[in-house]
């Protein structure tokens, strides 16, 4: 069985942003050479996402609105976390949305259902940030 481990690194402009890393784990499995296997990507920090879903503006402005309802960042003294942080509210949207995606890995291709893409979810940006993948297989 084969393995191979690759980071992408991240520093966004603003503090929430969805960005398509499709391309980037496309590229990973061909550097990998693997044709049959799985892959995991995940977030390798707490207060930022990886998830599947459908690559279009309009969905990405109501994950934006839905998940201030559910999160606001402002104020920031609402959380108990807030005492030497302003990032609450991005571990709480970091938990809803999630840490990792698997996909399989099928002739070598990422194994996807329709619309199906691969995003890296940031909720408290501004700084250096990554993303593990990991792919096994043969
Ligand atoms: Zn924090």
């Amino acid at each position: 069985m084969k393995s191979f481990r690759k980071e992408l690194w991240f520093e966004t402009r603003n503090r929430r942003e969805y960005i398509n890393i499709t391309p980037d784990i496309e590229k990973a499995l061909t550097e990998s050479g693997i044709k049959e296997g799985i892959a995991l990507i995940n977030a390798m920090h707490i207060t930022s996402s990886v998830f599947i879903n459908d690559d279009e503006t309009g969905l990405h402005k109501d994950f934006e609105l839905w998940l201030e309802k559910l999160a606001p960042e402002k104020p920031y003294n609402q959380y108990h976390h807030n005492g030497f942080e302003d990032n609450a509210d991005a571990h709480l949207k970091r938990q809803i949305m999630g840490r990792e995606v698997c996909v399989a890995i099928t002739n070598g291709k990422l194994d996807f259902g329709p619309w199906e893409q691969i995003f890296y979810g940031e909720f408290d940006g501004k700084r250096k940030k990554r993303v593990l993948i990991k792919i096994v297989g043969e």
